[in-house]
């Protein structure tokens, strides 16, 4: 053997090598890697990192439709979520349609079927933990596949303004936000401030349940539902409880001020946003990414329809109030916007 075809023999070892770990764990934006798989890994489900830095195993699927639930943007692909997740909304959207006067739910967006970032909207949504619900009711029809992907929802908020339309409110919308509240799992729920406050103004008798609602950008033609980190996640990182309070005080008059609205300086030189890496994420993550799935959505997807069984902070200073950290996407949308 030369010395020549030597170096070609471990130069080629080392390129195969090199190739095999790349394959595991080959680092880019999570957003397109997590954004490209239409299918989530098979096994136990298990959220790994921060609401707004993980991924998601053993996710599985809203039905598109259910008896009292229609799943829109199917296009998006973002109808996966922790089984707890998936049941709740199922459980919700039969318990506001019996007791609540509530037609039934149009479910936005809950993750990606592997979790993590997404190409568009949402800095949260990543574990399986998130779920975007409208405040338009279920009409009585099913909506085709292409209403899906167009039909707006209705902002609650009277024109520009931060306060919500006594016309567009309904006592419905109320008790729809407390039967979400009422779930223990369920850890926050964010909406328009103008929404809390409208319950703030007008909520009588029990006000415990309000501690879970709290205020944030956007969110005036949904509402998003939180739960906590489930049990066989140990990667799971929780947020901070909420505390007892009802959150009608210091904490929303903040929402109230310039502050929150305010553009933010311009920078001398434009900044570059830094985009989440694989390498950002849990380490499990690159794991999740690359293991097997199931052959279609159908296989996971959750109770009636899919094959998967049902499984049986103390008020800040106004000056000093810091929002949830449900983080800051830069495109959420402000009033005045088109959602
Ligand atoms: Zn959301």
């Amino acid at each position: 053997m030369t010395p020549k075809v030597l170096l070609r023999l471990i130069f080629g070892a080392l390129v195969s090598l090199g190739m095999t770990a790349g394959a595991i764990a080959e680092d880019g934006p999570a957003k397109q890697l997590f954004g490209a798989q239409p299918l989530p890994t098979l096994g136990a489900p298990q959220s790994d990192g921060f609401y707004a830095k993980g991924c998601l195993a053993g996710g599985v699927a809203l039905p598109v439709d259910g008896p009292t639930w229609q799943v829109m943007r199917l296009s998006r692909n973002r109808r996966w979520g922790h089984p707890r997740m998936i049941s709740l909304l199922e459980r919700l959207s039969r318990d506001a349609a019996a007791k609540d006067g509530w037609s039934g739910l149009l479910v936005g967006d809950i993750s990606q079927p592997r979790g993590g970032p997404m190409l568009t909207g949402h800095a949260s949504h990543q574990v399986g933990l998130d779920a975007d619900v409208w405040l338009t009711p279920m009409p009585k029809r099913r909506f085709t596949n292409q209403e899906r992907e167009t039909v707006e929802a209705t902002s609650m908020l009277k024109g520009d303004t931060l306060f919500v339309d006594p016309d567009k409110w309904s006592a419905s919308r109320a008790a729809l936000l407390k039967r979400a509240a009422s779930y223990p799992e369920v850890e926050r729920i964010f909406v328009h401030p103008g929404i809390k406050k409208k319950l703030c103004d007008t909520v009588q008798g029990d006000r415990s349940w309000m501690a879970k609602i709290r205020p944030y950008w956007g969110h005036y033609y949904h509402f998003h539902i939180r739960i906590k980190c489930q049990a066989g996640s140990p990667n799971c990182k929780p947020q901070e409880p909420t505390g007892i309070d009802d959150g009608c005080g210091k904490p929303l008059a903040w929402w109230f001020t310039d502050e929150p609205w305010k553009k933010k300086p311009e920078p001398a030189k434009p900044v570059k946003p830094r985009v989440m890496m694989l390498s950002d994420l849990p380490k499990v993550c690159a794991q999740v990414l690359n293991a097997p799935g199931p052959n279609s959505a159908a296989e996971v997807t959750y109770g009636a329809g899919g094959t998967v069984a049902a499984p049986a902070k103390a008020a800040a200073p106004a000056a000093a109030y810091a929002p949830d950290d449900e983080t800051l996407p830069e495109d959420v949308p402000v009033p005045g916007q088109k959602p």
